[in-house]
């Protein structure tokens, strides 16, 4: 059989996953990308990425992040580095609040290892957060943290190891079907091919076959606060989490750079920008105000005064699960985009899951609610 061309547009870190899962398969695989691999402008960066395994997002995760860890620690070997360390996962808030019920839905129905700590107990061993009368702690002990931009660099090293062309500083503009395939124009190079995957993450309308997408670039913004007790908020003493709150809702990373923890706020506004190009490069003298107050009010060892914010953009759909999938109406193009803020750390799986469908087979997962044909044709022009 002749050996597949594929392209791959975009390599943040579905397009990265995606091209090493195709090289290791023996595809001729060709990746492209308009920045340096583990840039700041798209999805995957910020220094650290949430991994669970008890998935409010529902059940249904839960295969495909064990099979995700499987993958995370055969590139972990790949690249002799740390990419995924298990610290532990809170998710913490009133045993009432939505997603706190969910992780303990999901914990159950999957038997996975959880414990619920009460608030006396949740706040003698967690004294980094503080608790509110009644509220839990939910311990996911197999959650953690990734790292983003090592894990990017780490792909498409092993991407090119396995025999991929990677192209940074390449931007795609211009991809059209042909009689037997697709047809790549960058940098004034030509490139034909069997099959592409377009994973091009919060720029999906800017490729004009994607432009009916129903995928929205919205600005993520982290910010970094001084821990007190460095020792203390590291991921030896406390898990990654996510806090719920009604004033002050965010996920909360330990600290990884010897100084301060991140957190980004979830209680305030993701606006939408209208390409990822347009993101401010910080937040707003009002978010940030109102992110100190959060730290203030739930996270008593730190200093409540960022030391650094960053935006970041992330491509949303309307019902926040990711565009995985053929892409309607053409052939021999497969897409993988809207990841709505939970992508990274099912970006192994997905990989695999691409390269089956750009390799012509079924899918070894069950992939059927990712399916890009649940919004009919997409948006109108
Ligand atoms: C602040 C923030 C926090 C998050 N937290 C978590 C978390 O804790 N856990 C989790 O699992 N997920 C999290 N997510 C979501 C996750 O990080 C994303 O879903 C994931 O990184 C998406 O990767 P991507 O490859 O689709 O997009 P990107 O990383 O944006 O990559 C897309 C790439 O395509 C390239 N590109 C676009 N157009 C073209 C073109 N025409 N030609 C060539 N290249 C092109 C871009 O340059 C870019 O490099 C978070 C996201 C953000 C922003």
């Amino acid at each position: 059989m002749p050996t597949s061309r594929i392209a791959v547009v975009g390599t943040g870190i579905i397009g990265a996953m995606t091209a090493w899962r195709l090289a290791l398969r023996g595809a001729d695989v060709v990746a492209f990308d308009t920045h340096s691999p583990g840039h700041d402008r798209g999805a995957s960066a910020g220094e650290s990425r949430i991994f669970r395994t008890a998935y409010k997002e529902g059940s249904s995760y839960v295969p495909l992040l064990r099979r995700s860890q499987e993958i995370w620690r055969e590139l972990e070997r790949s690249a002799a580095t740390r990419l995924l360390t298990l610290c532990g996962g809170l998710t913490i808030g009133s045993p009432d609040d939505p997603d706190v019920a969910a992780v303990r839905r999901c914990a159950e129905e999957r038997g996975l290892e959880h414990e619920v700590l009460e608030t006396a107990e949740a706040s003698r061993r967690f004294p980094q957060h503080r608790l509110d009368d009644g509220e839990v702690m939910v311990l996911d002990p197999a959650a953690g943290v990734l790292r983003p931009e090592i894990a990017v660099q780490a792909a498409l090293l092993a991407a090119e190891t396995a025999g991929a062309r990677v192209l940074p500083r390449s931007p795609v503009d211009a991809a059209g079907e042909t009689s037997s395939g697709w047809r790549i124009s960058s940098n004034g190079a030509v490139f034909d091919v069997d099959h592409v995957i377009f994973a091009p993450g919060p720029w999906a309308r800017q490729l004009d076959p994607l432009r009916n997408l129903p995928v929205q670039p919205r600005m993520l913004t982290a910010c970094w606060f001084p821990a007190r007790d460095v020792a203390a908020h590291e991921p030896d003493s406390l898990p990654v989490a996510i806090r719920r709150h009604s004033e002050a809702g965010f996920s909360c990373f330990p600290a990884l750079d010897g100084v301060s923890i991140k957190i980004i706020p979830h209680h305030l506004a993701r606006p939408d920008v209208a390409r990822p190009e347009d993101l401010p490069r910080t937040a707003s003298t009002e978010f940030a105000h109102a992110a100190s107050l959060a730290a203030q009010r739930l996270l008593p060892g730190v200093t409540p005064h960022p030391i650094r914010i960053t935006t970041y953009a992330e491509g949303f759909t309307p019902d926040e699960h990711a565009l995985l999938g053929a892409l309607p109406g053409h052939d021999r193009a497969t897409v993988m985009t809207g990841f709505s803020g939970h992508g990274f750390k099912l970006a192994p799986v997905l990989g695999e899951v691409g390269a089956d469908l750009a390799l012509g087979g079924t899918p070894a997962h069950d992939i059927a609610h990712l399916d890009p044909r649940r919004f009919g044709e997409g948006i109108d022009d």
